[in-house]
């Protein structure tokens, strides 16, 4: 879903939580909060004018959900939000889910959830919420956004709505696949200071302001971090999620898309693709003359460029999640240890940072009696797997001079031994999977089987000293 960081907050919302701090500390705490949104009618008559606030959107009052009000809050909440709010509580499966991702950001951000009623649909003033008109009402769209809260703390806000989560809980997973939104947003909120090389979101996003999982963004950072979200989504909304994901990669088609007035458009011009005249964002982005929308196939488009498109970051982390010593847990603990090492960072927001960070907490693992003991049964990935995995993704598309400086360009601290035995191993492994790659529809998930076996083989297994 959308990502929202420079929404302009309204005065009012600003007051209203610099009050919100000055009640009593038990309350704020915890580092999730939820407020609610409603009609202003509805609010006012559940909670009193005195207990409701403006800053919303206009026709609509809020009020922070805490001991005092949630009796009253559970009795006239939407059915989708009471569930989402019960969803998030202490102790759920989706809260777990949750309490992984704060850790990315140290946990150094107190995240809001807005949970919107908007059945009747936004008006000319949608305040903070970002819509989208569907069936002729406009409706908020989820989306996240943090900012600093002083003291080295940031707060994250996710606005999530009925009207949306209806949207969503008709996807493949029904509520799961809600939850998997729910987790993409929170995900939004661990990256904190520059989300994109070029300033503004809406410049890596193109002239539509927005962006879809399959399009080519403007830089790679923000798409790392729109991948990594639907990843962490794919894990609640397993097995939907990546079912959808094994559909996308096995398309020998014109899978990808660019937008003609993305900063992107002019690098893969001379690139075979399809294009199709669309009708200009209203009002522009910026004037761009004839606006239309480019559509690549995979093996056409030159690997490093396949890291733009935040699919490539979904199926990194979700098959090193899914294969990874054979340990999902182990594997998604190790993604969480990956992404902390770039919340502060937007230049650490690289899939090939990922690799050298994965491999590194591999290699440590293989070092321990646990990781030789799951070595000697067979059940240990070699560190090369996910030098591996990216090269897979992106058809083995770089030279090794561009993989290596894609990988060196961001600067590690230190360096797995795979990053220097992966090269001689390179080579045998696309030949190992060639068949898949060029069938139609590519087997994709086979290929990525075949790599991975062939990385647990013992004599590939790397271990730091
Ligand atoms: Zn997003």
């Amino acid at each position: 879903m959308r990502n929202q960081y420079e929404l302009p907050v309204k005065g009012t919302l600003i007051l209203l939580l610099f009050l919100a701090l000055m009640l009593p500390g038990s309350l704020f705490a915890q580092s999730i909060n939820f407020y609610y949104a409603a009609p202003t009618n509805t609010m006012v008559n559940a909670f009193g004018a005195a207990n409701v606030s403006g800053g919303f959107a206009s026709g609509f009052r809020g009020i922070l959900v805490g001991a005092g009000n949630v009796v009253k809050f559970k009795q006239i909440a939407s059915a989708n939000m009471l569930k989402t709010y019960e969803d998030l509580q202490a102790g759920t499966a989706l809260r777990k889910h949750v309490d992984k991702l704060l850790k990315i950001a140290d946990g150094k951000v107190d995240v809001y959830y807005i949970l919107l009623d908007d059945r009747n649909g936004l008006g000319a003033n949608s305040g903070i919420f970002v819509t989208d008109t569907h069936n002729g009402k406009k409706i908020s769209w989820p989306v996240a956004w943090v900012s600093p809260a002083g003291g080295g703390r940031y707060k994250g806000y996710v606005n999530l709505s009925e009207e949306s989560s209806n949207l969503m809980k008709a996807l493949p997973g029904g509520w799961k696949a809600w939850e998997s939104v729910v987790l993409h947003e929170t995900n939004h909120t661990q990256y904190v200071g520059d989300k994109t090389k070029w300033g503004s979101i809406h410049i890596t996003y193109g002239g539509d302001k927005s962006h879809w999982t399959s399009e080519f963004l403007g830089d790679q950072e923000l798409a790392f971090e729109e991948g990594i979200g639907t990843f962490f989504g794919h894990v609640r909304n397993d097995p939907e999620g990546a079912k959808g994901e094994a559909t996308f990669f096995s398309r020998t088609d014109e899978r990808y898309a660019l937008e003609s007035w993305s900063v992107l458009a002019p690098n893969l011009y001379r690139v075979p693709h399809k294009e199709k005249t669309r009708t200009p964002p209203t009002p522009p982005a910026t004037p761009g003359g004839r606006y239309a929308v480019r559509y690549y196939k995979w093996k056409d488009v030159p690997g490093f460029y396949i890291l733009f498109s935040e699919s490539t970051s979904t199926g990194f982390h979700l098959y090193f999640w899914k294969h990874v010593n054979g340990n999902k847990d182990q594997a998604y603990d190790m993604i969480i240890k990956s992404a902390n090492a770039m919340w502060k960072d937007r230049k650490k927001r690289y899939l090939a940072y990922a690799v050298n960070r994965l491999a590194l907490q591999m290699e440590a693992f293989a070092a321990t009696a646990d990781g030789q003991a799951a070595k000697a049964a067979g059940k240990l990935t070699s560190s090369m797997y996910p030098f591996a995995l990216l090269d897979l993704l992106t058809h083995f598309g770089m030279s090794d001079e561009e993989y290596k400086k894609e990988y060196e360009r961001n600067y590690p601290d230190k360096h797995p031994q795979a990053f220097t035995k992966y090269w001689q191993h390179r080579n045998p492994v696309k030949q190992l999977v060639k068949a898949d790659l060029d069938a139609s529809p590519i087997r994709f998930e086979k290929a990525v089987s075949s790599v991975h076996q062939y990385f647990q083989k013992q004599e590939t297994i790397l271990a730091a000293p």
